[in-house]
């Protein structure tokens, strides 16, 4: 079985409405927008890998707090597998010893909080049984997708996009994939910002999903929370023999 919990699936925050962060084991996280506000002190303390899809803070926010965290409590290091570029972006704009310390140095450069493990697009890895294949996908800044494997489970992990042919290419030569996570950031009223910042909406998804070459479940995520019911309607208005579910928080998206 693979099981997807989204900690928090917003593309920004908003009252109970959190940026993202997806628990894909307990010991497994996609994104740190909001892994403080949403696990207890245990709960951390099992996160032992922090996967980033890019720099942008809303996926990002919690990861300095997070380190801070583990050091505090004795050092309880964790890694975090994110692009050689994406690493350097954080390197340079958050733990630059301004901003944030240096935790890849604290409390020690021998023995540190964070451990960078450098992935590769399209070359997969894995972690406690869990592969994760990167892909490439088409954002303002480098990001990163998913396609996420548990035994003979799949799942397709958007991660911020625009229109992407590189992740339709990805799910039509990939039967096993049923269940895609794809971003629907803004309402159809918004294209120009959606097209701009290189983000969806419905009527954007809708296209993406005319390329797919089969039925899939597609779970949306990353709606701006200010915006959601105008998201949802423009969601509902969709004509595809697909079901679309929007995302909730704390309710997995489970593979079996
Ligand atoms: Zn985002
Ligand atoms: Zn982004």
């Amino acid at each position: 079985m693979l099981s997807i919990v989204p900690l928090g699936c917003y593309g920004s925050d908003l009252e109970n409405k959190k940026s993202i962060s997806m628990l894909v084991s307990p010991s497994i996280v996609i994104d740190t927008g909001s892994i403080m506000s949403s696990l207890d002190t245990d709960q951390l303390l099992a996160i032992k890998h922090v996967i980033i899809t890019h720099c942008h803070f809303d996926h990002v926010k919690n990861l300095p707090i997070f380190a801070d965290f583990m050091l505090s409590l004795g050092n309880h290091s964790f890694t975090v597998y994110t692009t050689e570029n994406i690493m350097t972006q954080i390197m340079d704009h958050i733990f630059n010893d301004l901003v944030w310390p240096d935790f890849t140095r604290l409390p020690s450069r021998k023995s540190p909080t964070i451990k960078f493990q450098p992935i590769r697009f399209d070359e997969p890895f894995s972690i406690e049984g869990t592969e994760f294949l990167p892909i490439e996908v088409d954002h303002v800044v480098e990001s990163l997708g998913f396609i996420i494997r548990h035994g003979g489970d799949t799942i397709a992990y958007s991660g911020d996009t625009g229109i992407c042919s590189n992740f339709v290419d990805h799910i039509n030569s990939d039967p096993s994939i049923k269940t895609i996570c794809w971003e629907t950031s803004f309402p159809n009223r918004l294209e120009k910002l959606a097209t701009a910042s290189k983000h969806l909406t419905p009527a954007m998804l809708a296209g993406e999903l005319e390329k797919i070459n089969r039925h899939c479940e597609i779970h949306t995520f990353h709606l701006k929370p200010n915006l959601e019911d105008e998201i949802i309607a423009d969601t509902k208005s969709i004509k595809s023999p697909m079901k679309i579910i929007p995302m909730k928080q704390k309710r997995p998206i489970t593979v079996s």
